[in-house]
């Protein structure tokens, strides 16, 4: 799974001492402390108090549900939820990956929690929403890599809001044989893997992770379905060079991905990888038009873009420029 975050300290799940980063992140412990830069004016965001955002929060709670907005710590929440859009994030709460940049909680998983897809499916129709974003933790740990969960999430959600379009941000099933398939048989609307960061940094700052496996994966969704939406994202500002977002790009369209992504990664803790720069709104301007020019069908690229940030609305975007694109073919 994918995300970029921007808290250093507790999450409301700790109530134990500061943690830096340690206490959720065990293989990090003893990594010696990066800087945190300061964050430009470009970056800053209101804290959450909106009537929304509370009601949003007692839905997430009352059907005991994970979202990565809070575990990753995102800077969106505020605006987000008091739009009631949260992304939920199955299979439980502990990832059996150590990326560098992700502030969800790493360790040894629990079991699968059954009821689950159909708490998720009871709390999306409660929220009313028109699309909704589901990601997970990895499970390496399950032979499936969690696939079938994700397949049961999806029917619950078509149960329960049969007019709820979905999107799933899924981990990479790597030597997972069958699992993607099964996922994608499912039909998900919009099947997104984040790339994350450019094929050099992959081993510092995704070293579970391969490069090509993730760009073949999004290859196959569409391959297998051409109907789905592909969409992948990247962090930008952990030490990649233009030209190697250039090339990303291109690997990206070769791959048949519809929509790409491009947001600032925040460092959550000192004991992740520190940002080597923050890149200016102008910058990602420009990375927006070369994507355009490159032939994506949908781009989002500015500091505070996300995965699933302004989802809805940008699924609408996507389905309006395919329909274009088809009847001008
Ligand atoms: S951008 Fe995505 S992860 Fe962040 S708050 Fe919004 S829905 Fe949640």
């Amino acid at each position: 799974m994918t995300t970029l975050i921007d808290r250093i300290g507790k999450t409301d799940k700790e109530d134990a001492a500061p943690v830096r980063g340690a206490a959720r992140h065990p293989e990090k412990r003893h990594r010696p402390d990066s800087p945190v830069l300061r964050k430009p004016d470009w970056i800053r965001v209101k804290a959450p108090t909106s009537q929304g955002y509370a009601e949003t929060r007692a839905i997430v709670k009352e059907h005991k549900l994970a979202t990565v907005c809070e575990e990753a710590g995102c800077p969106n929440i505020g605006e987000c939820w008091t739009k009631k859009h949260a992304t939920f994030m199955i299979l439980g709460e502990i990832c059996t990956r150590a990326c560098a940049f992700c502030n969800v909680r790493t360790g040894l998983p629990e079991g699968l929690d059954a009821d689950e897809p159909r708490r998720v499916g009871e709390a999306v129709a409660r929220m009313g929403l028109a699309h909704v974003v589901i990601t997970s933790v990895d499970r390496d740990d399950l032979p499936d890599g969690g696939a079938q969960h994700f397949v049961e999430t999806i029917q619950a959600i078509r149960a329960a809001a049969p007019a709820t379009s979905i999107e799933i941000l899924t981990p990479d099933f790597l030597r997972k044989p069958g699992a993607l398939e099964t996922v994608i048989d499912a039909a998900p609307d919009v099947f997104n893997h984040n790339i994350e960061t450019v094929p050099r940094l992959y081993l510092s700052i995704r070293p579970g992770a391969r490069y090509y496996h993730s760009l073949r994966l999004l290859e196959q969704v569409k391959a297998r379905d051409p109907k789905q939406f592909t969409k992948s994202g990247l962090m930008v500002g952990l030490g990649e060079t233009r030209d190697e977002v250039m090339q990303v790009m291109d690997d990206m369209r070769s791959a048949g991905i519809d929509f790409i992504t491009i947001g600032q990664y925040l460092q959550p803790t000192p004991k992740h990888a520190p940002v080597a720069r923050f890149v200016d709104p102008e910058e990602f301007a420009g990375y927006a038009a070369i994507a355009r020019a490159k032939g994506f069908l949908m781009v989002a690229a500015s500091p505070l873009t996300r995965s699933s940030y302004h989802a809805d609305a940008d699924f609408a975007q996507l389905r309006a420029a395919r329909a274009q694109s088809l009847a001008a073919a």
